[in-house]
């Protein structure tokens, strides 16, 4: 059974390079009547926090990412030390005693003579009389895995054949001397253990597979479909990592993008399907297809989310919205008309308080210095509120018969005068819903 897992550490806020490793596990998970598991990454004690874990679970349920089940690395401490002792008694895992200043020296050293800086495995020569001095003198050393230095190799669902020279890479820390289980171990216990069949994630991950593959082989379990999808960057091919922190899901709920124009989005971005708006998560599901995404950086600029909320909003019906036109102000039995005439008039629904304010209060006049006397004719022609939907028509055919004006040169000064926009909703529709025509008391 297909079993995917979201795994991120709750030390902030998850951003938009975050949603797309999400939702690629749940995409896969989905489309194959799998498991998609919310494992929270809190072997950190002092940097995860509860508010976060709250924050992540709030972000993707916004997005309709449900979980089948959440999983805390915090509560699976035991298992991560037997693993550690399963490493121990094959000999697979080693005490070193390095500080971090030596190890530094060490780097630059071999860097000097040209080589890559791979940790030397001097601990491994250590006796045991020299390892209890070290523990002595320096509290207890960090463990690291013996990486077996062959070629690692897997068949990326994204990239392709990767082949990777374990020569190449430190044998990695996976407990550290303060006894912090590191995420490398914790992952790969939980991988094996919780049956994960696919893992997709950042190409920053890439090294940390190679290692992870042979820590699950040297564990007995079995290793699962690996893709690494490309980091983001933004619109210009910048990098995109700096801002990610003003990128976050719940600045972007805030700003009033909506569920379904991310998804859409990001659930096409960087393959070579085209980003198409869907309505519902099944279209999603349906034509997922990680094969078809690329290796190369994808290109992410958070204006093309405004466009795409815009349509989405438009397509919705006054059942979807009845909430916030509500909440809006707007009284219930305006509500059907109130939505007909501002859903393709909107970029998001924060602009609908904005549409009602100016309805219910009127708008300032915009009137052109060559229309001042036009307006203070046509709006002596207005009759008193309430309008209905006859009112725009009855009104400029008076004010066309008393002025002689027509076309552009009629409606635009009288559309700007009564709303204070030269673009907007159909006028006939609209003035049904105005209550106040502040230019009355500008024309005087
Ligand atoms: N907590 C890790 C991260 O956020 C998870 C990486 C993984 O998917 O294995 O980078």
């Amino acid at each position: 059974m297909t079993t995917t897992r979201f795994a991120p550490s709750p030390t902030g806020h998850i951003h938009i390079g975050n949603l797309r490793t999400a939702l690629m596990n749940y995409l896969i998970a989905r489309k194959a009547d799998g498991t998609f598991i919310l494992r929270i990454d809190d072997t950190d004690p002092e940097r995860s926090k509860e508010e976060y874990v709250d924050g992540i679970k709030r972000d993707l349920d916004w997005l309709g990412l449900h979980w089948d089940r959440v999983e805390r690395q915090s509560e699976r401490m035991d298992r991560y030390a037997a693993a550690a002792d399963q490493l121990r008694d094959i000999g697979r895992f080693y005490e070193a005693f390095e500080t971090p200043t030596e190890l530094d020296l060490k780097r630059k050293k071999q860097l000097n003579m040209g080589k890559p800086p791979v940790y030397d495995r001097a601990a491994l020569a250590l006796s045991d009389a020299e390892k209890d001095a070290l523990r002595a003198d320096r509290g207890e050393g960090v463990w690291r895995f013996k990486l077996d230095q062959a070629r690692i190799e897997w068949n990326d669902g994204i990239l392709g054949d990767i082949s990777i020279d374990a020569a190449s890479v430190s044998d990695p820390v996976l407990i550290r001397g303060d006894g912090q289980v590191l995420y490398t171990l914790a992952s790969v216990v939980d991988d094996t253990e919780m049956g994960v069949t696919h893992v997709v994630r950042g190409s920053d991950h890439v090294t940390n597979t190679a290692t992870q593959i042979q820590i699950i082989q040297a564990l007995g379990g079995a290793v699962p479909s690996f893709a690494h999808h490309s980091l983001l960057t933004g619109p210009q091919g910048e990098a995109l990592s700096k801002r990610l922190g003003t990128l976050s899901l719940r600045d972007l709920r805030e700003q009033g993008v909506e569920p379904m124009a991310l998804l859409s989005l990001m659930a096409r971005l960087g393959s070579s399907d085209p980003v198409d708006l869907r309505t519902e998560m099944s279209q999603l599901i349906d034509g997922f297809d990680l094969g078809r995404f690329g290796a190369a950086p994808t290109k992410f600029d958070a204006a093309d989310l405004m466009p795409l909320t815009a349509r989405h909003l438009a397509g919705l019906v006054l059942a979807d919205v009845a909430a916030p036109i509500a909440a809006a102000g707007v009284p219930d039995d305006m509500a059907e008309q109130f939505w007909a005439v501002t859903r393709e008039n909107i970029t998001t629904l924060q602009d609908l308080a904005g549409w009602w304010a100016m309805m219910r209060d009127g708008a300032d006049p915009v009137i052109d210095a060559e229309d001042t006397e036009f307006v203070a004719q046509a709006i002596a022609l207005l009759p008193d509120a309430p309008f209905n939907d006859q009112s725009w028509g009855a009104w400029t055919a008076a004010v066309k018969e008393a002025t002689g004006r027509k076309g552009r040169g009629l409606f635009m000064p009288l559309r700007k005068a009564l709303t204070g926009q030269a673009h907007g909703p159909d006028m006939s529709a609209l003035m049904p819903l105005l209550q106040v025509v502040k230019a009355r008391n500008v024309t005087g």
